[in-house]
């Protein structure tokens, strides 16, 4: 049984995970996929400027300093392990845990538990368009654009958050002929990535949603979109098309562990307490009247929900963060 067990191995949860390390308190983080969550899975090769310290760190890079440094203070970190259940016991809590390979049953104990789940499992926005189900990844992705399948080709990149300005700005880089197709009047990212698509004279199309794809012997050749109030249909020659319209949240399995979610998140207090005593949530699952979701976020309500497990865990007479100083 361990004094603390965290499902999932995003930032968030490896963050809690060391910070339950800190406070000598045994630690196992169970994630469906691999450790790292979405700087791994959705954009290893983008460059991260926001981390402090760094100008700029690789998210791949910045994803294995974390594990190494979780690894290194002793918490225990299980990959490929989907949790599916979380129940009561006399003593805490056990998560049923599937192998995503094998299929194999696993059993995970907790005296607190962590949920640092992210978007849970990744299930990325579909366009929605007749032919994009027979697409392959050799001509389509919903993440961040391959950059080698990128280079020299003619890139539509659907999607104007950040995600979408970053996947632009790589494919550019990568020497990919790139334009941008965004359904509101304006880009929706922060500022210094509106900025860096600007200087490379990125084309784009606002108030633009695509129509269909042009597919030949399984090929993609052409974007169709459809611009507000234009008499005529857009034709965007496109081999390679990357859409960043954002991910279709499932808390469906969290609502059966018994916490409380408003919408497609997780409802925390300050103490990154969940509406069930003893489980704790942090990261891009939760909600809080402030939220971001950013990295530096993630760390933080990683921090706070390892404290708060700690209290939950030991009842120390008094906390103090000054213990951690030394
Ligand atoms: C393209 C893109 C670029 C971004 N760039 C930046 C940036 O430059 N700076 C910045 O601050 N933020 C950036 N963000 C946001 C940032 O990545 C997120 O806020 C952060 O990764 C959230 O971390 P997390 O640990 O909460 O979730 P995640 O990173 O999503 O990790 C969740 C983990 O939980 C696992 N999991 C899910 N369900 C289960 C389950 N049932 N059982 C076990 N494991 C499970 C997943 O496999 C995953 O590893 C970006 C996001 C995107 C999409």
């Amino acid at each position: 049984m361990n004094d603390v067990l965290i499902i999932g191995g995003g930032l968030a949860g490896l963050t809690a995970g060391m910070y339950c390390r800190m406070r000598k308190l045994s630690a196992t983080v169970v994630d469906a996929g691999r450790p790292g969550g979405q700087l791994v899975s959705l954009y290893g090769d983008k460059p991260v400027h926001d981390w402090p310290g760094h100008v700029n760190v690789v998210a791949n890079d910045l994803a294995q300093q974390l594990l190494d440094h979780a690894l290194e203070l002793g918490v225990e970190v299980v990959s490929g392990h989907k949790v599916d259940d979380l129940t009561r016991t006399d003593d805490g809590f056990e998560a049923q845990a599937r192998d995503v390979l094998s299929g194999e049953v696993h059993r995970y104990g907790g005296r607190a538990v962590i949920i640092a789940i992210g978007g849970g499992a990744y299930e990325p926005r579909r366009l929605r368009v007749p032919g994009e189900d027979q697409l392959t990844e050799e001509c389509l992705t919903y993440r961040m654009p391959d950059r080698a399948r990128a280079a020299g080709r003619d890139v539509v990149v659907i999607g104007g958050g950040d995600s979408g300005l970053e996947s632009a700005q790589s494919a550019h880089q990568a020497g990919g002929r790139v334009t941008m197709v965004q359904a509101l009047d304006r880009f929706t990212g922060m500022e210094t990535n509106i900025e860096r698509v600007d200087a490379m004279n990125i084309r784009r199309h606002f108030n633009t949603r695509v129509r269909s794809l042009e597919i030949e012997d399984g090929r993609l050749r052409a974007v169709v979109a459809q611009t507000k109030g234009a008499p005529e249909p857009l034709r965007l020659p496109c081999d390679y098309l990357v859409v960043n319209i954002g991910q279709a949240v499932n808390l469906e399995g969290v609502k059966r562990w018994g916490v409380e979610v408003e919408g497609s998140q997780i409802k925390v207090d300050g103490h990154m307490r969940t509406s069930v005593e003893g489980v704790l949530a942090c990261g891009d699952v939760v909600t809080y009247d402030g939220k971001y979701k950013l990295l530096l976020t993630a760390a933080s309500e990683g921090c706070v929900a390892a404290n708060s497990a700690y209290q939950y865990v030991r009842k120390p007479t008094r906390v103090t963060m000054t213990d951690l100083y030394s």
